[in-house]
């Protein structure tokens, strides 16, 4: 809908005088015409008018594509002081009919009694007066004028300028304006049309006249409202529906980070609620998927985030944070469903998968016991990952909630086959979380000399002691366990640190943000170097690299490492291993076997599940978060009989290309706050803060799901979409389908579908 307003220039303005005296302001005009006839310029001719008189006047037509025969309105403001309502109008006081075929009773609605009619007919004028008693009607034959001045084709007469002069003379407009209005549209030639119209028109006072009388009862037009609020239009009468092919509907997209989430987080959902409704109803919802999200807010590799489609405009939402900001600021108490006849499940391990799974369960009502076969509960969570990043009261707070829940545990409970086999006939269920097993080693001349160790075994015994190292540390590897190792070997006393790497940087599969922090404390991260020799003759002192070039892609899309024979020798004091572990081989009794993540007796199935890092070696938290608790629901369906809601199938995603960038202000992402430079050695406090305030939800774009952002509405150019409860109508009996609406969506939350 184009909305002009103007104001005529005073030098341009007929003298005062001329002015009619009887018009009461502000004064509405609406043009009932069809596409060809010409309604939009007419109403346009009208404003002009007014404005040579030195009125204030808006004009525009009900939308953009006219169709020839197709019912259209035209609109005209008039006003002294600006005119600032931008809703069509509802309530005219003057109404142009350019065809009697649109005389249909709908037409007078919300127009006073009283009110002008200025009706296009070659019908007896006194006949149509009678119809419309109550109003002032006018009665001109434009079409027959208008074909005698040779407006328009044979077929399709245009009356648009001729009407023009019969307004004129029945509102007393002087036709000295007409004629300027006319000449400022270029319309000259059709003057004389215009002024034989206004000498034929035949003006009829109402015949019954309204209660108080005259024009003082024309209808007020109200305040202005906004166009969201704008109300049920008076219908045309043609059903313009029954055009549509497609009609538009509100539907629901997986975002692309949502898709992206191995722990199954709604994240457009967590966010849009923190936003709308604050951290505790966001945590609600998050916890319906992810057992650990101060954890995974912390540590989790996002792949969300690089799903992120405001990657394309100014910088990914750091989703991240957003899930951490939620779990550190939210204040929610728990209430699991009750089950009268809860079962009783075993999970094997505390790791993430394990912790996930008790969670779900213990959610659902049933009994769970955790065996751990460490002395504390958490895995890597707890023995791996270095407080820096994730501190241990930021776990224990996870761990907690997940406890308080009712969940039993043992630690000090290594489960061999035996003891797996025990559990299987005790418990109703067991779900084996045990993660990854030993270590991978070098298998490198001198691996065995004093001061090679593990990174992993480094890492665990420096959660349990102070571990003090000194001169250079070489940490082998380029994972999340390397880089650990590297800044705490940093934090350990290391004089310095060399991170060794086989591939380039942009191949270590460490999280990116990790491998940068890490260069900034001051590890060397010396990349295409593969150790082939440990050097000392009782304990290190230095480590042979051979240098290793980059050949085709391998099966895991990287270039394949290839070992040449230049070496360089380098003296270091320590050496830390991080080559990746194996799984767990040992566990299973005598014919049991893992079919899917199910275990099996032959062809017995039992009722014992895998799940997390020894399943499915992914290798991140939120992977194993997401495996444990998917295996804790099939474990629960199968020991319950129930299926349980799987995740929820969402249709498709929502392509950069289906955001409306043009919608949303650029708005740089809001950065985590760090700790202040300075001391790295002893000192294990959380390097990153977290994000300043929950800002940053305001950055999402909400793909595929409805914000309410009324750009349908807005953009609608019939004005049938209706803000509805929480969401909008479309007036279907006139939707033309022309998809405006969901052209215009920002966020793909619409789409058109055929009828
Ligand atoms: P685990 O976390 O390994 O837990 C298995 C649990 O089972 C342990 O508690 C173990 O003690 C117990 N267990 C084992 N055998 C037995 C048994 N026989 N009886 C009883 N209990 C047993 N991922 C990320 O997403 N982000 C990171 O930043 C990140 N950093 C990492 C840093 C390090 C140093 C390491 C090693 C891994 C990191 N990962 C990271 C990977 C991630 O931690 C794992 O993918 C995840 O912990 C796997 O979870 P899980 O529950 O399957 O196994």
């Amino acid at each position: 809908m184009q909305k002009q307003t103007s104001k005529t220039p005073a030098s341009d303005l007929l003298p005062a005088e001329t002015f009619p005296e009887n018009i009461l302001l502000p004064l509405e005009i609406r043009v009932h015409g069809r596409g060809g006839q010409g309604g939009v310029t007419c109403a346009k001719l009208i404003a002009a008018t007014y404005a040579k008189l030195g009125f204030n006047v808006q004009t525009f037509g009900d939308y953009g594509a006219e169709r020839t025969g197709a019912p259209i309105r035209s609109f005209t403001r008039v006003d002294k002081t600006p005119i600032k309502n931008r809703n069509k109008v509802y309530r005219p006081d003057h109404l142009l009919v350019l065809d009697t075929g649109l005389l249909v009773p709908t037409l007078l609605d919300g127009v006073a009694p009283g009110a002008s009619l200025l009706i296009n007919s070659s019908e007896d004028p006194e006949k149509l007066r009678r119809r419309y008693p109550q109003f002032r009607v006018a009665v001109v034959d434009a079409t027959s004028i208008a074909r005698e001045h040779g407006i328009g084709t044979a077929a399709v007469v245009i009356i648009n300028t001729t009407i023009v002069g019969s307004y004129a003379a029945f509102m007393g407009l002087p036709m000295t304006a007409v004629q300027q209005a006319f000449s400022f549209f270029g319309f000259v030639e059709d003057y004389e049309a215009a002024v034989a119209a206004s000498r034929a028109v035949q003006i009829f006072e109402p015949l019954v006249h309204p209660k108080a009388g005259g024009s003082e009862n024309i209808v007020e037009t109200g305040p202005v409202l906004p166009i969201t609020e704008h109300q049920q239009d008076i219908p045309t009468g043609l059903k313009t529906g029954t055009w549509a092919s497609q009609i538009p509907q509100y539907r629901e997209y997986a975002a692309p980070c949502s898709l992206a989430c191995p722990a199954g987080n709604d994240v457009v959902g967590f966010i849009q609620t923190l936003k709308e409704k604050g951290a505790s109803a966001a945590a609600e919802l998050l916890l319906q998927t992810q057992a650990l999200p101060s954890v995974c807010g912390r540590v989790c590799p996002a792949p969300c985030m690089k799903a992120c489609n405001r990657t394309y405009y100014d910088g990914p939402v750091n989703i991240r944070s957003l899930e951490r900001w939620i779990a550190d600021n939210s204040d929610l108490q728990l209430t699991p469903l009750s089950d009268p006849d809860p079962k009783n499940f075993a999970v094997v391990g505390s790791g993430p998968a394990g912790l996930s799974a008790a969670f779900h369960l213990a959610m659902h009502g049933q009994k769970v016991t955790l065996f751990e076969k460490e002395h504390q509960l958490g895995g890597v969570l707890r023995y791996g990952i270095p407080a820096y990043r994730l501190p241990d009261d930021v776990l224990d707070r996870d761990i907690a909630r997940i406890m308080a829940l009712g969940v039993g545990s043992e630690c000090d409970a290594k489960i061999n086959s035996e003891k797996l086999a025990k559990l299987n006939s005790e418990f109703d269920a067991v779900l084996v979380c045990i993660g990854l097993g030993a270590p991978y080693a070098m298998q490198a001349a001198g691996e065995q000399l004093k001061g090679v160790f593990q990174g992993l075994d480094f890492l665990a015994r420096r959660k349990k002691e102070k571990l003090p190292l000194s001169g250079t540390v070489v940490v082998v590897g380029g994972g999340n366990t390397a880089v650990d190792c590297a800044r705490s070997a940093l934090r350990s006393g290391a004089g310095s640190v060399k991170l060794v790497y086989r591939r380039s940087r942009a191949e270590m599969p460490a999280i990116a943000e990790e491998i940068e922090e890490a260069a900034h404390e001051g590890v060397q991260i010396l990349t295409q170097r593969q150790p082939v020799a440990f050097i000392g003759s009782d304990t290190i002192t230095g480590i042979k690299l051979a240098e290793v070039e980059l050949g085709d892609q391998d099966a895991s899309g990287r270039r394949r490492p290839i070992v040449t024979d230049q070496t360089v020798e380098l003296a270091c004091t320590t050496v830390l291993l991080a080559l990746g572990q194996q799984p767990h081989l040992k566990l299973l009794p005598e014919g049991w076997a893992i079919e899917g993540s199910r275990v099996m007796n032959g062809d017995e199935p039992l009722p014992v599940w895998f799940a997390g890092d020894c399943l499915t070696g992914d290798g991140t938290v939120a992977h194993a978060i997401g495996n444990g608790r998917r295996a804790a629901l099939d474990a629960l369906a199968f020991c319950s009989g129930k299926s349980l809601p799987e995740d929820k199938e969402m249709k498709s995603t929502v392509a950069p290309a289906d955001i409306r960038f043009s919608h949303f202000p650029v708005i740089p992402p809001y950065e985590d706050r760090h700790q202040a430079g300075g001391r790295i050695k002893e000192n294990f406090e959380e390097v990153n803060l977290g994000l300043p305030g929950p800002g940053e939800a305001e950055r999402c774009f909400s793909c595929g799901r409805c914000t309410n952002c009324d750009s349908c509405l807005v953009f609608c150019p019939d004005g049938i979409i209706f803000r509805d409860g929480s969401g909008y109508r479309i007036d279907q009996e006139y939707c033309k389908g022309c998809g405006i609406c969901v052209a215009e969506c920002p966020r793909r939350a619409m789409a058109m579908l055929d009828k």
